[in-house]
This record gives structure tokens, sequence and C-alpha cells, in this order.
């Protein structure tokens, strides 16, 4: 008798590499191993209910969600990310637990992020990260929402993307959900791929322009790469910021948003250090 085992769902697929790959990164570079730990806390934390995730029903055609990029508008509208938000709770309090434990937050911040996550005003909350209007100042409460929002607003997108191309956005920000991009893919090509920072869909974006502030003038761009040539960062004098970038040409692996973020600090150390 033949046994066949089944597929993860669908929602859980790229996490248990990110997870093997964070532990191998933590015994090869023991200074990383704090930092990857605590993003593998949080990886599960979401992907417990990234489990339970069913596929979204999205309202819009093909033509009304191209029409959209075609106007500079962003695919998606908060009302049509399908929270549950008992489950959204949870991941507020799990998430904040593991900054916690990880001593990234004090027993205070931990305490009024808690509250947060039992207010009744929490879909206000949610909504005014969503639309980049803080509702409120509460250290590391971008981020706890964050990943609290990410198993919805990733399975949302993931939908969204299979139905219309991104190709020619061309945009500084994400055409999902119009945040930032939080990293970059150099492909194959020597083309460039922007990442977006809550809900990792990809667009591209001129390989020389800053996506932070659009100055393309090469003269005030800089750039390092790691040793290995897998990590690239461009670093932009007028508005001081930077961006980092998987190098698919010298890569043996495609882009693990989680991992690249965690693998590159020594690279956000560099730049720290250049900037002095
Ligand atoms: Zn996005
Ligand atoms: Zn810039």
């Amino acid at each position: 008798m033949a046994f066949v085992s089944s597929p993860p769902s669908s929602g859980s697929r790229l996490l248990p590499r990110d997870v093997f790959e964070l532990k191998a990164l933590a015994e090869r570079q023991p200074a990383l191993a704090p930092a990857a730990t605590l993003q593998i806390d949080l990886i599960e934390a979401v992907r417990r209910v990234q489990g339970r995730l069913t596929t979204p029903w999205i309202e819009a055609s093909v033509e009304t969600l191209a029409g959209r990029l075609a106007n500079g508008q962003r695919l998606l509208e908060f009302q049509q990310i399908p929270f549950d938000w008992n489950d959204v709770r949870l991941l507020v309090r799990q998430v904040t637990d593991v900054l916690r434990r990880h001593e990234v937050i004090d027993a205070a911040t931990a305490a009024a992020l808690h509250s947060v996550g039992r207010s009744p005003t929490l879909p206000d909350v949610m909504r005014g990260w969503f639309e980049l209007q803080p509702a409120m100042e509460i250290e590391m409460l971008g981020e706890v929402l964050g990943w609290s929002a990410r198993p919805y607003l990733q399975r949302t997108a993931e939908v969204l993307q299979q139905r219309v191309s991104l190709e020619k956005w061309g945009r500084r920000v994400c055409p999902v959900c119009s945040a930032e991009p939080e990293f970059s893919v150099v492909t194959t090509s020597g083309d460039r791929q922007l990442v977006c920072g809550r809900c990792h869909v990809r667009w591209p974006f001129n390989p020389i322009a800053c996506p932070y502030c659009g100055n393309d003038d090469r003269t005030t761009i800089k750039s390092m790469a790691t040793p290995d040539g897998m990590y690239r960062v461009m670093i932009c004098s007028p508005c001081g910021r930077y961006i980092k970038a998987l190098d698919t040409r010298k890569a043996t692996r495609p882009l693990m948003p989680y991992v690249d973020l965690i693998a590159t600090l020594p690279l956000d150390a560099a730049v720290m250090q250049s900037q002095r």
C-alpha cells in the first residue's frame, strides 16, 4: 500500500523553508542568532493562523483591477481584507508576547499593546495602520499590527497578483497595499524588483533610481555589496535612505524576505558605519 503525503496548505507553503534557513543562518553566523530566533518565533505565530485561511473572494473583475493600476490606484482597499478579528486579537497578543520574551519591548509597552489587541477599536487602529495614518503612538505598534495583519494581507495579495500583471506599475509604493518597499531583487537580466514590506508583493522598478525619493542621479547614489556579491545595498545621499537587494545573479536561491532581511543585518551595520 502506497502512502501519499498531502501537500501543505497553500497559505503556509513557504514558511517552513524560511524557518529552516533562519536556523541554518543562526548556526553559521552566531552574531545573527538572536535576530534569527526572534524572526522564527514571529513566523511560527503567523503560521498557525495562516494554516487556517481560506482563499479570499475578490469581487473586482480583471478589467477593474487593471484600470485601477493604470490610474495609479492600489489594488486593495482595507474593507476587502478578510480579517478574522478573533484571530487578529490572538496574533496581537502572541506577537507582543514574542517581542517581550526577546526583550524587544518593556513590560509597560507590552501591557499597552495587549490592551490595543483587546480593545473594541482594534479594527479602527488596524485601518489607521493600513492607511499609513497611525491612530496612536505606542512603541512597536506598527510592527505588531504588521505581523498580525500579515496572513490576511499576504493571502489577498497572492490572489490579486494572480489576476492582474504588476509589470507596468513602476511606482515607488506597493501596487497592492501602497506601503513602501522594504527590500529588492536584482533579476538575472539585471533589472530590479521592489518587495513590499507589508504584503511581500514584488514589482519592477527603475534599477538606478532611489525608491524612496525618486532621485536617479547616479553620482549621488552609492552602492555596496557583501564579499560574496549575494547582497547589495543602494544608499541615496539626498534622502539619506537605502535599500538592500538580493542579487539573483550571485545567489544560490530565490528571495526569502523573512530570511534575507535578517541575513543582511551586517549590511545595515556597514551602511551606518559609512554614514558616520
Ligand atoms: Zn504591499
Ligand atoms: Zn532617495
